[in-house]
């Protein structure tokens, strides 16, 4: 769901369930019990986190509390990783998050639209690699990969104040994939530290 920041993962929701006490599981269909959704800071992770200690200690209740991290997930993609982006409907939500009832209503009260689900969401991102290795086995299939050298890295990209940490992962010194930037010219930063 998110390459740029961790409040959009299910890790996050975990981690946030465990300290609740409350099963993962059972997050979604809990948020829905909620009549006022405690407002949680969106913008990151680490403010979200000590911002539901607080409401926690403040007494806000727990079904409150839970609408609002499912809120503040949905806010944190759409400000971070939508941001810019035009959003065209069908909306089709997956990955391990769109098991969360919670979120895809949020998501669905904010964007005012219907969120297209399925049962077998969170397997999606698994079916994909599946077809992609079927379709590779069919082109060029080899063990080599053991051979291979893999290297992860990190740069900053100086672009703007953002300053973002761009992530590259190479193989045999040749870029597979980064991540990390806010926008195209940090793709062109990591793409040019890449000796072909
Ligand atoms: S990737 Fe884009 S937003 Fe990030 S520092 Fe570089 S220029 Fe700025």
């Amino acid at each position: 769901m998110n390459t740029l920041c961790a409040a959009g993962t299910g890790a996050f929701l975990s981690s946030q369930a465990e300290r609740l006490d409350v099963p993962v599981e059972e997050f979604g269909k809990i948020a829905l019990t909620s009549k006022s959704p405690t407002p949680i800071a969106a913008r990151c992770t680490v403010f979200a986190e000590s911002d539901l200690v607080h409401k926690a200690q403040m007494g806000c209740k727990k079904e409150d509390i839970i609408a609002g991290l499912c809120k503040s997930v949905a806010l944190n993609y759409l400000n971070n990783v939508g941001k810019g982006k035009k959003i065209m409907s069908p909306i089709i939500f997956q990955g391990g998050v769109s098991k969360n009832i919670g979120v895809v209503k949020a998501f669905e009260k904010i964007l005012n639209e219907k969120i297209i689900t399925d049962e077998n969401g969170h397997l999606m991102g698994a079916l994909g690699v599946a077809i992609l290795s079927k379709k590779e086995q069919e082109i060029n299939f080899s063990f080599d990969i053991i051979e291979d050298k893999f290297e992860t890295t990190s740069i900053n990209c100086q672009g703007c104040p953002n300053n973002c940490e761009i992530i590259c992962v190479k193989k045999n010194n040749q870029l597979l994939d980064s991540w990390g930037n806010r926008c195209e010219k940090g793709s062109n930063k990591s793409k040019s530290t890449i000796k072909e």
